[in-house]
C-alpha cells in the first residue's frame, strides 16, 4: 500500500533524524502521540498544518538575511526575498493592511519592534539616537531610567495583567515596564467588561504616548474605534496586540469596530496561536510607521528566521482561504458553546460568557484556586491553564481562573455537541476536587483532593471523545 504525501514526509524525516540522535526521533513521535491524546483546551495553542510544518524543516534554516527586501547585509538572499515577499503580501491581503513585517520570531518580539518604532517616531532625543546605534541588552538599568528621564519618562497605558492584559503591555518582568512608565485600566467590577469611559478618564490624567489595546485573558470584543478615538483625544499612538485573536480577525469574525486593523496606527500578533500558522510574530502599519518597523532587525531582533518566514507564507495563504473563515467562526461558535455548558452547570464565568475564543472560569465558585483546578483537570486528562481573574485574590501564582479557549480543539473537528461533554468533564472534575491541607493543617492553595478513579474515568472519557476526530488524520507515523 503506498502511503499519502504527509506520512511520508514526516516518517522519512524522522527516519533520517533517527539515524543522528534517535531520542530526538522518538520524542517528536511522542510529542504527536500525546497531542493526539489529550484534551487540549490552551487559549494560545493550535495545531499548524502539515504544510506549515514542512515549510520549516529545510535549508532556508541555514540562510543569514539581515535587513529587508532589497536593503540585506548578506549577499544570496534572492529567495529569502521571494518567501519574506510572500509572507508580507499575504498579510497584507489577508488584514487589509498597508505594510507588513514578518520578521519578528515571536510575539514579543513584535512588540519591541512596535515599540522602538513608536519611540523613534515620536520622540526626538539624544540619548533615543544614542540608545538605537546600541544593543537593547547592552543598556543597563542606568541607562533605562537616564533614557527615560530624557525622553520625559514616556507613557503606556495597557490593560491590567489581572484583566487579562500581556506582560509586554508595560509590566515589570519584560523590558516594556523598564522602557516606559505604565498605567493600567482594569474591566469594571459589576460587569468585567471593559468601561471606556474609565479608560478615557485615565488617558486624560496620564496623557500617555502609548495606548495598547490587546489581551491574553479577556473574554469579550473589544471596541477598536472607541480606543481610537480615546488615542486621539490625548495625542496617544494606539497599538493592538492582536496575539491571540488574529485568527477571528483574518477570519472576519471581528470587523468593523471589532477589526483592529483599520483603526490602530500599528498592530502587532503572534502566528501561531488563532492563527494556526509557525510560531512566530509579524507587525502591521501604516506607511507613516513603515520604515521604522522595517528597523526591527538589526534595532531588536536577530537575524530572521527564513524558515518560518516561509512557514508564515504557507499558513497566511491558508487563511485566505474561505475555510478559514469557516474555521474562525466556528472556534466563537464552540467557546459560546462551551460557556454555555459550563454556565448551565453552574460554574462561574468571567463576564458571564464570551464573544471570541476563550473563556474564563472563577474555579472560586468551586472553592478552588487555579492552581488546584489546573492540576486536577491535567491529571483527569484536560490540558488548560490558570490565570488570574480580575481583582484576584489569590495573585497572578495560585490565581482563582482556569483559562479555557477552543481553536485547537476546532482544528481537530469537534463542535458544539462535544462542547457540552467538556464542560461536563470540567465540571465534574473541579465539582469533586477538594482543597488540601498543608502538614501543619492549614489550608493548601497548590494541594488538592481528587480520587484517582474519577479522574481515571474522566480521562477515558476524554480519550473517546477525541477519539472520533482525529488530530492530523492524513498523518500515519507507522
Ligand atoms: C502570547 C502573547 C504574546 C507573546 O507571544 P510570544 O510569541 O510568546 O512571544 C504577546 N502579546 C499577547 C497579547 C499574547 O497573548
Amino acid at each position: 500500500m503506498s502511503l499519502n504525501a504527509e506520512s511520508t514526509a514526516f516518517r522519512s524525516a524522522l527516519e533520517v533524524i533517527r539515524a543522528v540522535e534517535p531520542r530526538v526521533a522518538d520524542a517528536i513521535g511522542a510529542e504527536l502521540a500525546d497531542q493526539r491524546e489529550s484534551l487540549k483546551l490552551i487559549a494560545s495553542e493550535n495545531y499548524a498544518s502539515p504544510a506549515t510544518l514542512l515549510a520549516m524543516g529545510n535549508w532556508f534554516s541555514d540562510k543569514y538575511a539581515e535587513g529587508t527586501i532589497g536593503r540585506r547585509f548578506y549577499a544570496g538572499c534572492q529567495n529569502v526575498d521571494t518567501v519574506e515577499a510572500l509572507a508580507a503580501e499575504h498579510a497584507k491581503e489577508l488584514f487589509g493592511a498597508a505594510h507588513a513585517y514578518v520578521q519578528p520570531h515571536s510575539g514579543i518580539d513584535a512588540n519591541l519592534v512596535a515599540f522602538w518604532a513608536i519611540l523613534a517616531d515620536r520622540v526626538e532625543s539624544p540619548a533615543l539616537k544614542k540608545a538605537q546605534v546600541r544593543q537593547v541588552n547592552e543598556l543597563t538599568e542606568a541607562d533605562w531610567f537616564a533614557l527615560r528621564r530624557e525622553l520625559g519618562n514616556q507613557r503606556m497605558l495597557g490593560m491590567s495583567l489581572d484583566a487579562g492584559g500581556h506582560l509586554t503591555h508595560g509590566f515589570r518582568p519584560n523590558i516594556s515596564g523598564k522602557m516606559f512608565d505604565q498605567r493600567s485600566y482594569g474591566t469594571d467590577p459589576a460587569t468585567g467588561l471593559i468601561d471606556y469611559d474609565k479608560v478615557a478618564e485615565a488617558a486624560r490624567e496620564f496623557k500617555p504616548l502609548i495606548l495598547v489595546a490587546g489581551y491574553s485573558a479577556y473574554p469579550r470584543k473589544v471596541n477598536f474605534r472607541i480606543m481610537r478615538e480615546i488615542a486621539d483625544s490625548v495625542g496617544a499612538t494606539f497599538m493592538v496586540d492582536m496575539a491571540h485573536f488574529a485568527g477571528l480577525v483574518a477570519g472576519k469574525v471581528f470587523t468593523g469596530d471589532f477589526d483592529p486593523v483599520p483603526h490602530a496606527h500599528i498592530v502587532t500578533t503572534t502566528t501561531h496561536k488563532s492563527l494556526r500558522g509557525p510560531r512566530g510574530g509579524m507587525v502591521l502599519c501604516g506607511p507613516e510607521l513603515a520604515d521604522q518597523v522595517d528597523r526591527g532587525c538589526p534595532m531588536v531582533l536577530g537575524g530572521p528566521l527564513p524558515h518560518v518566514m516561509a512557514a508564515k507564507a504557507v499558513a497566511l495563504a491558508e487563511a485566505r482561504r474561505p475555510d478559514f473563515a469557516d474555521y474562525a467562526q466556528r472556534i466563537v461558535d464552540n467557546a459560546q458553546a462551551l460557556a454555555d455548558g459550563l454556565l448551565r452547570r453552574g460554574a462561574k464565568l468571567v463576564t458571564g460568557g464570551t464573544d471570541n475564543h476563550l473563556v474564563l472560569i472563577d474555579v472560586s465558585g468551586y472553592g478552588l484556586t487555579g492552581r488546584q483546578a489546573e492540576q486536577a483537570l491535567l491529571d483527569s486528562g484536560i490540558v488548560t491553564n490558570r490565570n488570574a481573574v480580575p481583582q484576584d485574590p489569590n495573585g497572578a501564582w495560585y490565581t482563582s481562573g482556569i483559562r479555557i479557549g477552543t481553536p485547537a480543539l476546532t482544528t481537530r473537528g469537534l463542535g458544539a455537541a462535544e462542547m457540552d461533554t467538556t464542560a461536563e468533564l470540567i465540571h465534574t472534575v473541579l465539582g469533586q476536587t477538594t482543597p488540601g491541607a498543608n502538614a501543619d493543617g492549614t489550608p493548601s492553595k497548590a494541594k488538592y483532593v481528587l480520587d484517582p478513579a474519577l479522574a481515571e474515568t474522566v480521562s477515558k472519557q476524554a480519550s473517546d471523545l477525541l477519539s472520533g476526530f482525529p488530530l492530523y488524520p492524513a498523518v500515519d507515523l507507522g
